[in-house]
Order: C-alpha cells, then structure tokens, then sequence
C-alpha cells in the first residue's frame, strides 16, 4: 500500500521553541493575579444590581446588568448575527447552522481552566457577559425572546441544531433543564435537534438520564486536554481548578451508556503540550466507544492564562485534522499509521490516490462537532473563527474553495505539482 510520507523539516514551523508542533515543556499557563475580594463572585454586578433590559451586548466600559440563567442565557456573536440581533459579517459565512447558548451568571463559571475566557480568574478584570470566549464576544439575551423568535421562524430557520453549553455553577445543572424544557415547549427537538455541553464536575449519571429523557439529543463532554497530565496541568490542580480527568470519563462513560453508538463525544484541544500520537490514540478509544471527537486547534485566547503562548502551527493542526477524520469516519485505525520519533504523523495509512480525493474534499478541515442536516460528517457546530482569525484559518466555517486547498496541502506539505499555493490568494476569493 502507498502512503503519504511527511517530509519532516517543514519551513513554516511557528510552534513553542521554534518547532513545527507545540511542545508540552513549553505550553506552561502562567500564574492568574489575586482577585480582589470585591471583585469575587460577580460582586460588582451584583452590589450595583442594575436590572437588565433586553438584549445584552458586551461592553467591557460599563457595569453588567445583573442577569442570570434560566431567564438570560449567552449566545454566540455567529448566533446572534443569525438571528438579526446583531449586525456584523462573516468572512465566507452568511450565517451558523448551530445556535450556541451559553448559561450565564454574574458569579460565572467557577472552574479556571488556563486556555480559556471565561475562567475564573478574570473576574479581577472583567465581568462575566463581558468576557471573550473563543475568540468572540456572547451577547445576552432572554431566553424567552430566543425561543420566540426560532418558533416563529418555523421551517425557515437556518439553524440545524441548538446547544446548551454548561458551564460550572451550583445551579446549571437545574438550568440546563429548565432551558432545555423552555425550548423542547415550543420546538419540536425533532427539527431542530439539542446537543449539550456539560459540565462532568457537578454532574450525576442521573442528570445526564434527565436531559437525555427530556429529549436531548447529543451529549458532549469538553475534556479539552488529550492527556490526564495536560488535563491536570490546565484545568485542574495546576491552575486551582475543580475538574478530574476521572471524573469526565465517569461522566462520558454514562453518556456512552444512557445516548448510545454515535450520540455521544468529546472536545479536544490540539496543540497544548500532547503529541499528535497522544490525540490521534484519544480519538481513537472514542471511535472504539462509539463516539466522535470535536477538535479544536489551541488559540491564545486573550486574558486567558495561556494567552502568551503560541497557537497551534498549521502543519500540526493539518495532520491532526486528516487523520481524525480518517479514524472517525473513513474506518482507518490510529495503529495502522505511522508516526515519527516525536510522535508526528508520518503515514496516514490509506493510499495516496485515496488520500488525495479526501483531501480535496476538503470536508477533513471543516470545523467539526455535533452533525447538522446535510451529512454526517459536516458539523452544523460551525463555530466561525473560534479557533483562529480569518487570515490563517484553523478550522474551516465554509467549504474550502480551491485556493484554500492550495493553502492547506502546502501546509501538509502535499502540494501537487504545478499547483504551488501563492501567499494570501485565499484572501482574494468572493465567497458566499
Ligand atoms: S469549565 Fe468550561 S467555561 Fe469554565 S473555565 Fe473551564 S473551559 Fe471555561
């Protein structure tokens, strides 16, 4: 059989220490600066108890309202350009097929996980519906008015999914049901079907029967770091934060159980620490599960503990996007590929003609997640520009046009002959 072998010194190496790949003794979080007491579980916002009127946009200049979920929840700036409740563009994206809501609380999450925006640490900065989450800002909105405006709009909503992402709080356990049931009330889960996010930590097998009862349809856990050290070091003891690598299986483990084959998978960040063989073995024992992966490539989100170190270089994030679409979907098992002295992908293990047309599929480089109504392996979670900015795209919002897959194979180091990728003609494409 004829495989792809990686050509090992690649030019466009950006990674921690000049490598083409991030290393784990360079991906160390920094140290978060004390909180004053003041500041601590949304004080401000609840001292002033300013009460909210309508729609929410994040303003870092004032005071949030004070709100909280069930009655506000936060949504995505994709969702929210969707839904007209704000205005904005989308580089190659006239609008998400995925309405992510975000619980929300002026005390916000309570977990600190380094990578991300709205760990708890940034309350000495910043109030909670003002906080950065991958890369955007999360309006807030009644959820009444959200479940309003998707019912009237019937058939003709462009959303093929909605998803409830928990965060760690006393009460979202109890809220996620009370969305859920706002939601399942008035939309048929059947059109639109529910994914939830959730938070292993504060969670039971029976919460996880619960949502799963009342109609959810996915169920998703976000354990992010592809290694229990990874995990430890980023969202665990290493930065005073709640989360147990155990303790997320126990939970993925119930979902596997109580949601059954392919209705069940996990978040992994790519490019904190773990070697490409690390993930790929991780997407692997979900396969093996019956579950799927959801990959992100590491951004230094900004404000983040990790926010001075370098994302993910693409040449990484490329080999790690075609071999887990390879494992997850086209049956290619991570054992039968072959991978360098540090753990690099050398062979994807399927022959080169065969690689080819899936590559120029392009669909191994789109955003992935919880499936939408086109095919199986399009993620309606589209996430646009979640893990990167639209100049150097990690994963893909759109279906890559042919200069995109110039740009991508050169990253792969698979260029075709005679079709070179020319810097920054991707930029120059009219799209949707
Ligand atoms: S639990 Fe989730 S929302 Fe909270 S800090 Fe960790 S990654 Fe962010």
């Amino acid at each position: 059989m004829s495989c792809l072998k990686r050509e090992v010194a690649i030019p466009s190496a950006t990674g921690s220490g000049g490598l083409d790949f991030n290393a784990l003794e360079e991906m160390i979080p920094r140290a978060p600066a004390p909180t004053p007491r003041e500041a601590r579980n949304g004080g401000r916002v609840k001292l002033a108890n300013v009460p909210p009127e309508g729609i929410y946009l994040p303003n870092n200049n004032r005071l949030a309202p004070h709100m909280r979920s069930p009655e506000y929840v936060q949504m995505s700036t994709a969702a929210a350009i969707t839904l007209g409740l704000m205005s904005g563009k989308m580089h190659g994206c006239s609008c998400t097929r995925c309405l992510n809501l975000l619980l929300s609380y002026p005390e916000g999450c309570r977990a600190n996980c380094a990578y991300c925006g709205l760990a708890r640490h940034r309350e000495a900065e910043r109030d909670y519906a003002d906080r950065n989450f991958i890369r955007v800002d999360w309006p807030a909105v009644p959820m009444s008015q959200i479940v309003e405006k998707v019912a009237a709009d019937g058939d003709k909503t462009p959303f093929h999914r909605m998803c409830i992402s928990m965060i760690t709080h006393p009460n979202s356990d109890a809220d996620t049901v009370t969305v859920l049931k706002q939601w399942t009330d008035r939309i048929d889960p059947a059109a639109v079907p529910v994914s939830i996010l959730s938070n292993p930590t504060t969670m039971t097998r029976e919460d996880v029967k619960t949502l799963h009862g009342l109609g959810a349809d996915i169920f998703t856990v976000a354990l992010d770091a592809a290694t229990p050290a990874i995990f430890d070091r980023t969202r665990g003891k290493g930065v005073q934060s709640p989360h147990s690598w155990a303790k997320y299986w126990e939970i993925l483990e119930d979902a596997r159980d109580i949601f059954g084959d392919q209705k069940f998978g996990a978040h992994i960040i790519v490019g904190m620490g773990e070697t490409e063989h690390d993930v790929l073995s991780l997407v692997q024992r979900l396969v093996d599960m019956g579950g799927h992966s959801h990959m992100f490539c590491f951004f230094p989100e900004k404000g983040s503990l990790m926010d001075h170190l370098p994302a993910t270089p693409r040449d990484q994030w490329r080999r790690v996007q075609l071999a887990r679409y390879l494992i997850d979907y086209r049956g290619v098992r991570v054992e039968q590929m072959q991978f360098d002295e540090l753990g690099r992908v050398s062979d994807f293990a399927i022959p080169k003609a065969e690689l080819d047309t899936i590559v120029d599929q392009g669909l191994a480089f789109r955003t992935s997640g919880c499936p939408g109504k086109f095919r199986e392996d399009l993620s309606a979670c589209d996430r646009p520009y979640g893990d990167s900015p639209p100049s150097n795209i990690a994963s893909y919002p759109f279906q890559p046009a042919p200069a995109d897959l110039r740009k991508i194979r050169s990253q792969l180091g698979m260029e075709k002959p005679g079709e070179a990728y020319v810097e920054g003609e991707e930029i120059e494409i009219e799209r949707a």
